[in-house]
């Protein structure tokens, strides 16, 4: 090949990727060693192993700008905290290199103290741990793994870019420790943070770095010429430092505002900028209206947070318009995020047919369609890669298992009415009392119980045909009794099954509607070490068959107490899934709110007289930016209330939301029109609780959440009834319920029956048991 061709050849760039492994090595081994099964030696080797093979894995693809450090224990940003010594003085540190227990501790709590809050980052279901930051926090270089992880790269013959959280990203993501004023202005701290950024670029740049990646997420948020101002002025301290490097900064998850742009393309010290080109049309339209000549631009052309396949011809001609744009030389071809949003490997999805598969593309394959466009863009394309992408683009488009035109109907009749129940909740939660007579503070738990290794055999033994279904019905109905029996012995009033048969709360649904998918791999990080398999929505969805019937009768049929039918609802389903990207979002949620009606009326009809309907991820399904907000809420919302619709006053609907974090959003949980709403309150402050005030004027039921089921801590009785007696100060009590702040699933017996005894005991309806 001619010399010239290699100064032609287009690079290549990924943001960062999954670190839980193929097969979610990480997470076997964190939950090993935090069993005390493992060393924490052995915990490092797997972890070093997974690093090294994608690594090598990008190497061998041809990617030229290959991450490191985005590899993460817990979390990147808990990783930030470390490197920064930004520990809260409560987990003890004393300086030096931050360790594994300090580490832990911040992210899981330990005996004695509860962990950091953990929220949602952006709009994924990713979740980060939150820095506390006050003025008197001493900040020092406490975790070299930025460094050590280039090294270990370098080691293996790769030259990584080591990427970092932007310094201002950061702070924006951080709040005031407690103690400290809410109106505490975090970017006060810049410069305190900059001098450790500085100290780590240096380290960077001497063990041999010759580019650095910092992500700046928050760019991409509405943001004020304050905020703004704070990146130009980091980076302007950081330039000297930076001076010699390739410096990317890179944002994602939604467009940029030409505020945001001019901001970001002025920035002192950077060489190269990335963008989002998935989400959004405004940073293309900004980029063609001009870009600066001597800079690098960092396309994110392939999508990080789906599983599709890039329509590869698409892309080319978009980066080929690009590159007339801003030179040949200066684009670089990347994916639109880190591809931690995505699942790891289409190579060990095994039960997945090749038609559905030909149509996918988790992070290996992005890999390699990020390689294989900026070959195309030199030149190089390979030809029967790209036909073979052309050929699967077509058969999804033609297929008659995408397309079912009653559902898209019914679907489309939906659209510009307004679904809602006759009554109002007031009068609805009378006659609703009539029938279920419930004591004041009624207690209740979110659904879930916890599933033991022996539940987990039973139903992976029965999907693989190993046990009959007589043997399998007998199993759980056998551990339905048990959840039963232990919420009488406890005296709870509304009572759940504990989802026995149920492996994930949206996997469960998806797996009998129509027009979805299932994987055997398609792990995608929620926090720490919890992963989640989001189903694959491909087509038109629809129920062929009653879901939940079968177990809540049979439920029922064990107690005389109320029995809470437990479903998830339209907006999470969707939230929590893949979805389709060839028709809008909100097409697709009514179909699946369509079929989650049929499910409530058939359990109201069974004698279910009380339905829980989770929108457990209603919230992060919220736009990133203020203006898209309300379109959304609005079909969301609508799309909830679709769902109960039909059933009479009598019936007792509930939502669950996993957040209490909804301030903005207050106005559309009150439309949501649920009787009875509880939310995850316990790791939050109660400060929020003059919203719950407001949200509650309406009348419905609210159980703010008293016991943090994310921890394995157990908090005391009295912890509990005094934040029960602080709720009924602002809140009416005959309102206000008493429950964990979500399931139950991922604790153990061991904690969850000591745990909800301490709810029994605080409420005067249920006095405490010996
Ligand atoms: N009903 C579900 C459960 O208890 C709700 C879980 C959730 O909100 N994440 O597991
Ligand atoms: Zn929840």
């Amino acid at each position: 090949m001619a010399s010239g061709s290699s100064s032609s050849e287009m690079a290549s760039h990924i943001v960062g990727y999954p670190r839980m492994g193929p097969k979610r090595e990480l997470k076997f081994a964190l939950e090993s060693f935090w069993d005390g099964k493992s060393s924490a030696d052995d915990l490092k080797k797997v972890s070093a192993d997974l690093r090294s093979s994608i690594w090598k894995q990008m190497s061998d693809a041809g990617i030229k700008y290959i991450p490191s450090n985005t590899f993460a224990y817990y979390d990147q940003v808990l990783d930030t905290t470390a490197m920064l010594g930004a520990v809260p003085p409560r987990y003890g540190w004393t300086g030096g290199e931050i360790e594994f227990d300090v580490y832990f501790s911040m992210a899981r709590g330990n005996a004695t103290v509860p962990a950091m809050e953990m929220t949602k980052w952006f709009d994924t279901n990713y979740h980060y741990i939150v820095p506390e930051l006050g003025p008197d926090v001493k900040f020092s270089y406490a975790s070299h793994k930025a460094v050590n992880e280039y090294k270990e790269a370098k080691a293996l013959g790769v030259d990584t870019v080591p990427v970092l959280v932007g310094p201002v990203s950061y702070l924006l993501l951080s709040k005031p420790a407690k103690g400290v004023e809410k109106s505490f202005n975090l970017l006060s701290l810049l410069p305190k943070i900059l001098a450790i950024y500085k100290e780590v670029v240096t380290e960077l740049k001497a063990a041999g770095a010759s580019c650095i990646q910092f992500d700046e997420p928050l760019l991409v948020m509405d943001l004020d010429s304050h905020k703004l101002q704070a990146f130009t002025d980091a980076y302007a301290e950081l330039e000297s430092t930076l001076s010699g490097l390739n410096v990317i900064v890179e944002t994602y998850f939604a467009d940029v505002t030409p505020e945001a742009y001019k901001t970001l393309i002025s920035l002192k010290g950077v060489t190269g900028f990335g963008f989002d080109l998935i989400r959004g049309t405004q940073s293309l339209e900004l980029i063609k209206g001009g870009f600066p000549s001597d800079k690098y631009l960092f396309a994110g052309v392939v999508d990080g947070r789906n599983i599709w396949a890039n329509d590869l011809a698409a892309s080319l001609a978009l980066l080929q318009s690009l590159q007339g744009l801003v030179g040949k030389d200066k684009l670089v071809v990347s994916a639109s995020c880190s591809l931690l949003h995505t699942a790891v490997d289409l190579v060990n999805e095994t039960k997945l047919d090749d038609e559905i598969k030909s149509w996918l593309a988790f992070a290996a394959q992005k890999v390699v369609e990020v390689n294989a466009l900026a070959k195309a863009l030199s030149g190089q394309k390979d030809e029967a890669f790209f036909s073979a992408n052309a050929a699967a683009q077509a058969s999804r488009k033609s297929s008659p298992r995408v397309n079912n035109e009653a559902v898209q109907k019914a679907a489309a009749g939906l659209k510009g009415s307004d679904h809602r129940r006759a009554t109002n909740v007031s009068a609805r939660l009378d006659a609703q009392q009539k029938k279920l007579n419930l004591p004041i503070l009624p207690t209740t738990t979110i659904g879930s119980f916890p599933q033991t290794v022996e539940l987990r055999r039973v139903r992976r033994e029965y999907k693989a045909k190993k046990i009959s279904e007589e043997e399998y019905v007998k199993a759980i109905k056998e551990e339905i009794n048990k959840v039963v029996k232990l919420q009488e012995e406890l005296d709870i009033d509304v009572l759940v099954h504990g989802e026995p048969e149920r492996n994930d709360m949206v996997e469960y649904f998806g797996e009998q509607l129509s027009g979805f998918a299932f994987t055997v791999n398609g792990w995608v990080q929620s926090y720490g070490s919890r992963c989640v398999k989001p189903p694959i929505i491909y087509g038109d969805v629809s129920r062929p068959n009653p879901m939940t019937v079968f177990w809540s009768s049979a439920a029922q049929s064990m107690t005389s107490r109320p029995m809470k039918g437990m479903l998830t609802g339209p907006v999470t389903i969707l939230n929590w899934s893949f979805v389709r990207n060839d028709q809008p979002r909100h097409e697709t949620c009514y179909q699946i709110a369509l079929a989650i009606k049929d499910e409530v009326e058939d359990l109201e009809k069974a004698g279910i007289n009380v339905i829980q309907i989770d929108e457990a991820a209603l919230r992060e399904g919220l736009p990133l930016r203020k203006s898209e907000h309300g379109f959304y809420l609005k079909w969301a919302v609508h799309s909830f209330r679709i769902t109960n619709v039909g059933v009479q006053d009598t019936c007792q609907i509930h939502t669950h939301m996993c957040y209490s974090n909804f301030n903005d959003i207050i106005h559309s949980i009150i439309d949501m029109d649920a009787d009875v709403i509880t939310i995850e309150n316990s790791r939050s402050d109660e400060k929020l609780l003059s919203v719950f005030r407001e949200g509650v004027k309406y009348g419905a039921g609210i159980g703010p959440g008293f016991y943090d089921i994310h921890s394995p801590r157990i908090p005391p009785t009295e912890e509990i009834a005094d934040r029960i007696r602080k709720m009924l100060a602002v809140l009416e009590s005959n309102v206000l319920w008493v429950n964990p702040d979500c399931g139950l699933k991922t604790r153990r017996y061991g904690e969850v029956q000591p745990g909800l005894v301490e709810h029994g005991c605080c409420s005067p309806s249920t006095p405490p048991r010996a």
